[in-house]
């Protein structure tokens, strides 16, 4: 069996600035990560290759710099690791973006059975949370989010149970395979690339799929398949702090003056 997860090359959100110009982010020199959450779905396939000797493909629709991402996931051990890449791809939203993974996934598919499908829960930067049940929805399998924890999986009955975590309180839920799963940060602790599997990842080499390979219409995929514009970007006004009275000297005083204020703003009710 033949389990996916699907990691994005984020830029690092402590460095983001916006073009006030052109209401885009400034990408020039700044970092870029593997998105958090995509971090605990990689572990999660990982460990799953460890329990079961399942093998694992890592799969991202990046610019060709987001190989670096997918080297990453090669040094952790995935056994294969996809780059969609191609300017035909670019300016996607989340319709289009799950359009040209899920088709990825159905190549895959092809050669090996797929049985799991990893996502982060969402992005720090799109933050949408939709490209997961995108792509189940587009492969027809069955889709669990907020998974926080893989309970049960049994390969020959086809089954899988899982914790989700939902506001509040936690769900079991039990589904047969294909599944795809997002997950939480809570799910795992992800694992750091030794030394040696990182050298050793330095040889092996990223597959680079174009629309060569996928030959998805064009009209469906990129900036011509995205019914969604970003019309405006920008980052929220901050007011100025404040510091009411002293609370080295006064605490109690500046305790009082405090409640003051935020009963003056109808902040706080009593
Ligand atoms: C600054 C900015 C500008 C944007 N401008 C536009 C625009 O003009 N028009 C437009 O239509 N859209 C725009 N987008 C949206 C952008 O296309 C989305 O980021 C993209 O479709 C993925 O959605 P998401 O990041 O919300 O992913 P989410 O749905 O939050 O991601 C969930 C999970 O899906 C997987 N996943 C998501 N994307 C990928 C990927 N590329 N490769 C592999 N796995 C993935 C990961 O496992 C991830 O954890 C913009 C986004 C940003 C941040």
């Amino acid at each position: 069996m033949l389990v996916v997860a699907c990691i994005k090359q984020v830029p690092d959100t402590t460095q983001v600035q916006i073009d006030p110009v052109t209401n885009t982010l400034v990408r020039e020199g700044i970092p870029f990560i593997v998105n958090p959450y995509d971090a605990h779905a990689l572990e999660e396939a990982l460990r799953l290759k460890d329990q079961f000797g399942f093998r694992v493909a890592a799969v991202s629709m990046g610019p060709p710099n987001a190989e670096a991402t997918l080297k990453k996931a090669l040094a952790l051990g995935v056994d294969e690791a996809i780059l969609l890449s191609d300017r035909v791809f670019g300016g996607a939203d989340t319709l289009a973006t799950s359009r040209v993974l899920s088709e990825a996934i159905e190549r895959l598919n092809q050669q090996e059975q797929v049985g799991i499908v990893i996502c982060g829960k969402q992005t720090i930067d799109g933050d949408t949370a939709q490209v997961g049940p995108g792509i189940a929805t587009r492969l027809g399998y069955t889709q669990l989010t907020l998974v926080d924890r893989i309970d049960k999986l049994d390969p020959f009955q086809g089954r899988i149970t899982v914790r989700r975590k939902l506001e509040g309180r936690h769900e079991t839920v039990e589904a047969p395979l294909p599944v795809l799963l997002t997950v939480v940060r809570e799910v795992n602790l992800p694992r750091y690339p030794t030394v040696p599997m990182r050298l050793e990842s330095e040889a092996a080499a990223v597959q680079v799929w174009t629309n060569q390979e996928l030959q998805l219409d064009q009209n469906g995929i990129g900036l011509k398949g995205s019914p969604t514009w970003v019309s405006r970007i920008f980052s929220p006004q901050r007011e100025k702090g404040e510091i009411v009275g002293d609370g080295a000297a006064d605490p109690a005083g500046a305790a009082h003056l405090l409640v003051d204020r935020l009963l003056s703003r109808d902040l706080l009710v009593v």
